[in-house]
């Protein structure tokens, strides 16, 4: 089956241009969530009602590296970027 990347509440193409795909804690997704459907940033922070903070959302490359917003908002230092290097290594 196909994937579906769309956003589920504005129908945004979550898989265009970076922003869009992202990786929050299994908590918040578990209540703000659409479970295994997709929601864009916008859209997920409209759910979560406030603004986003560096806990959030986990410590992975795709928020490290691959998505600019969510980068900004982590801001990771040296220590973790080597830390996130790390536990890939070890994975
Ligand atoms: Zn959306």
């Amino acid at each position: 089956m196909k994937w579906d990347y769309t956003c589920k509440d504005c129908g945004v193409n979550t898989r265009k241009g970076k922003v869009n795909f992202y990786s929050v804690t299994d908590e918040l997704w578990k209540e703000f969530g659409v479970g295994r459907g997709m929601l864009c940033l916008e859209c997920f922070r409209k759910r979560l009602g406030r603004d986003f903070k560096k806990e959030d959302f986990p410590p992975c490359y795709l928020n490290y590296f691959d998505n600019p917003v969510v980068r900004e908002i982590i801001n990771p230092t040296e220590e973790e970027i080597n830390e996130l290097h790390n536990k890939i290594r070890n994975n």
